[in-house]
């Protein structure tokens, strides 16, 4: 690999990157195609080694775009994906495996995800997903969209406490998980991966962030991301189809925020008093 990135622990002591790429609408449009090549290229090129998608995504075509642009480099990545809740049984979890493996072109996923709770049966999820590991079918697993109490009911199940890692909408916008989740999963030692850390490009304009930005010499989503990646025992997977953005993204990661520029945040963006249910995109 040409560069690296600062890396985040699993619960087993393995680094992985703090900056990886998401995937989602990625893959959906011919048009698109070659930039989005590019774009996932130059992202792995500059150390985001960690490539998030799932089998919702496009109905698999995210899956196909990554096997198509990063095919040749599959041993220098990391490869997170995600399973339908509705595919949430001991057995389903293994078929919804195999078909993004096939999607994939690759023997193994090095991360599989519960995409969100609905209706799953979730110890037969956590029996599916240690038997893919036995199998050497994927190398680690975790949950997306689990608030506290839903990773209580998991660390409560045979096997539960296995659990990698919990994938949350978390940004500036969007800091309702510091009350309550985001200490236990420190207390568990559980890396937390943020998604939309800047908000699917919807942070509100002016303020702050756009202060920051203007005296540092960058742009508004780079101070965010900066603020999502400075976050303790965070990770975050922005999805950039733009060449640059992915370029921004990459040097957000060494954009050091001052305790002053981290109140006006604050300020704008005010931390949780109470609990509040997970949100979700
Ligand atoms: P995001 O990463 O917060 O935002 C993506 C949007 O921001 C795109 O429009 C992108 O534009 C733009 N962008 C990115 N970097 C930028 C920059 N430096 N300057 C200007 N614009 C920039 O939103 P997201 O895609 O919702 O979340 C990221 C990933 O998390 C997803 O792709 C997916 O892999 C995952 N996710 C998971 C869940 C879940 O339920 N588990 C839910 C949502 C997302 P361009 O594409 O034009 O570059």
């Amino acid at each position: 690999m040409a560069n690296t990135v600062s890396t985040v622990h699993l619960p087993d002591g393995e680094a992985i990157p703090k900056l990886g790429q998401g995937t989602w609408e990625m893959g959906e449009r011919p048009s698109a195609r070659k930039a989005e090549i590019a774009a996932l290229r130059e992202g792995v090129e500059l150390g985001m080694t960690l490539i998030d998608t799932a089998e919702m995504y496009g109905d698999g075509k995210s899956e196909q775009l990554i096997a198509e642009a990063l095919g040749d480099v599959r041993d220098d990545i990391f490869i997170v994906s995600k399973v339908y809740p509705h595919n949430g049984s001991e057995r389903g979890v293994q078929a919804a495996c195999e078909r993004s493996l096939k999607r994939l072109a690759t023997d193994r996923i090095d991360l599989y995800l519960l995409h969100w709770r609905g209706g799953e049966d979730l110890q037969g999820v956590v029996a599916g997903f240690e038997k893919l590991k036995r199998d050497g079918k994927i190398r680690h697993w975790g949950v997306s969209n689990f608030d506290t109490d839903d990773m209580e009911e998991l660390f409560a199940l045979d096997g539960g406490d296995a659990c990698a890692t919990d994938q949350i909408l978390y940004n500036v916008a969007r800091r309702g998980s510091e009350f309550d989740l985001l200490p236990w999963l420190r207390e568990h030692r559980l890396p937390a991966m943020a998604y939309s850390p800047v908000d699917h490009a919807r942070l509100p304009r002016g303020g702050a962030l756009e202060a920051i930005a203007s005296a540092r010499g960058v742009s508004a989503f780079q101070v965010a991301l900066a603020w999502v990646l400075q976050q303790p025992g965070v990770f975050a997977i922005p999805k950039a189809a733009d060449v640059a953005h992915v370029r921004e993204n990459r040097a957000a990661l060494d954009i050091r925020l001052s305790a002053e520029e981290l109140a006006d945040i604050d300020q704008q963006f005010k931390p949780p008093t109470r609990k509040r249910g997970l949100e979700m995109l």
